[in-house]
């Protein structure tokens, strides 16, 4: 099962297969086993200004290609990505530790953006103006911002890009990726897809590093350079937006995030329970951005659900993620299991009561990974870290409110905007809540996520722009109006 039939060890420049000028390398881990993956070339800023430059020559070509040219090459990307589903699942699994199961739905879903972009790239439609003088016409155009530099997290492995590339390449623009460095084989059998679907040389290309920095100065200061689309901490896009202020890049990022799950009395019990259990623990083991961070229970129903919550979890099973029955993997390297430790033992030390769960796993299955236990922490204020903070791991702080105006006040006491989720059965909440919440998704009664066909996205410092739906592509054009005095 763990046997990967074509791993591709190799950066991708110009449409060739190449190693890091320097030579250097550095190894993938699997976090489940602590064993090294693959060995991969280490890129620097001289590997990251060739892909910029042979980009920037693509460029040329492809933003004139027709576009449903543009479209057929992501409709051929989907169905290869598709049939090669369970390849990529399995890296993924070894390099990431999502279980398989989980790692299948990653990839049909991150397939689903070339999809949807493919049919986008035919409606990248402009305007026709009315205007005021009878000798002059107006229209607007949409075109191209030029080569984008894209970086992506681990957690989403396959995901995470293609919402990026996608979008990039249908609206004409060519790309330079820098992968998470937990996750660059993922990348590369992508890259490998839209090779063998006939992509032209330079249209795409892939820098992988152990020194993210290096390579993220070059797409900063280099002129050729017009995008930066992001995808990871809240922390590293304010350091990529400054950086990009120099030359007024386009940005769009897709930061971190603090969701509250919001559970009325008046709910669907059982949907309410699954919901949550769901959302915190089965997407990458709690490592989402849109994972349930803060669990909020109406009073009168909150020792019901904390009961019926507890003995789910209890349920749930870890373990390395091509184990049969396997639903939570472990937590990606070692720095994140001492943080989400730190949280769980600093809420202990304010008063917060560990209702299962509550420290790392060390029997001997577990001994090499990064494995911590599925955690329900209940006696949780807002003055604890847990709540505070992106928690990244399978921890469910548990609080308690008893009306609506103090909880949406609570759920929105916080500087992340990302996700959030009620489950009530007033309509009239509905409406209430949905609009007063200050976050990109609220999911009602659905603890789903977003589709393809939503605009998805940050409020405040989750993030600047959207990915997916017909938002998507417009993040990778630029308003062209053009202005026409008619000879009289
Ligand atoms: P991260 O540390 O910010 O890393 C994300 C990417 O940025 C990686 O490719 C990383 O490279 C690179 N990077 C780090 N420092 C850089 C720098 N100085 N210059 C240029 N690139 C740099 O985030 P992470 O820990 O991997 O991912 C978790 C975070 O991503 C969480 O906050 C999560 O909420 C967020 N996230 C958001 C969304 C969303 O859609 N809003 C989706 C997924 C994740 P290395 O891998 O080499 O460090």
């Amino acid at each position: 099962m763990t046997q990967v039939g074509e791993m591709i060890r190799q950066m991708y420049i110009n449409g060739k297969w190449v190693e890091a000028k320097s030579g250097k390398t550095f190894k993938v881990i699997n976090p489940a086993t602590g064993e090294t993956v693959a060995e991969l070339p280490d890129g620097g800023a001289e590997d990251a200004r060739l892909a910029i430059n042979t980009a920037h020559e693509a460029f040329k070509s492809w933003s004139r290609v027709s576009p449903v040219e543009r479209s057929r090459s992501l409709e051929k990307a989907f169905k290869l990505m598709t049939e090669r589903r369970d390849e990529l699942a399995k890296l993924i699994t070894l390099e990431n530790g999502k279980p398989f199961e989980e790692a299948k739905k990653e990839v049909a879903f991150g397939a689903g953006y070339f999809d949807w972009f493919a049919g986008e790239a035919r409606r990248v439609y402009g305007d026709v103006i009315p205007s005021p003088a009878g000798s002059r016409r107006f229209w607007m155009i949409r075109q191209p911002v030029g080569v984008v530099a894209a970086i992506t997290p681990w957690n989403f492995p396959a995901t995470m890009i293609t919402r990026k590339i996608a979008p990039a390449l249908a609206a004409g623009c060519t790309v330079v990726l820098k992968p998470a460095e937990q996750t660059p084989l993922t990348a590369l059998a992508i890259t490998k897809i839209l090779h063998d679907v006939g992509l032209p040389p330079g249209v795409l290309n892939v820098v992988t590093t152990l020194y993210p920095e290096e390579i993220g100065k070059e797409f900063l200061r280099n002129p050729l350079v017009r995008k930066i689309g992001f995808t990871g901490s809240t922390e590293v896009g304010k350091l990529l937006m400054r950086g990009a202020a120099d030359q007024l890049k386009r940005v769009s990022f897709e930061l971190g995030g603090n969701a509250p799950f919001i559970i009325f009395e008046d709910a669907d019990f059982d949907a309410a329970v699954d919901g949550a259990v769901g959302m915190k623990y089965l997407r990458v083991a709690g490592q989402s951005c849109i994972c349930a961070n803060r669990i909020y229970v109406q009073e009168s129903i909150a020792e019901r659900f904390t009961k019926a919550y507890v003995e789910k979890v209890k349920g749930i099973k870890v373990g390395h993620g091509f184990e049969p029955g396997v639903v939570i993997g472990p937590l990606i390297n070692k720095d994140t299991l001492e943080k989400v430790d730190r949280l769980v033992q600093d809420a202990v030390k304010k008063g917060a009561k560990v209702a299962t769960g509550g420290g790392r796993l060390k029997e001997a299955a577990f001994a090499k990974g990064y494995f911590y236990a599925p955690t329900v922490l209940t006696n949780v204020t807002e003055e604890m870290g847990v709540t505070r903070e992106e928690i990244f791991g399978p921890v469910a702080p548990i609080l308690t409110f008893r009306t609506e105006g103090e909880v949406i006040e609570r759920a929105n006491n916080t500087n992340y905007g990302l996700a959030s989720y009620v489950f009530t059965k007033d309509l009239g909440r509905v409406f209430r809540i949905t609009e007063a919440l200050e976050y990109g998704l609220v999911g009602v009664n659905d603890a789903a996520g977003y589709g393809h066909e939503t605009p998805f996205g940050g409020f405040k410092e989750s993030g600047l722009g959207r990915e997916g739906g017909k938002q998507g592509i417009e993040e990778y054009t630029e308003a062209k109006s053009i202005v026409v005095n008619l000879p009289q």
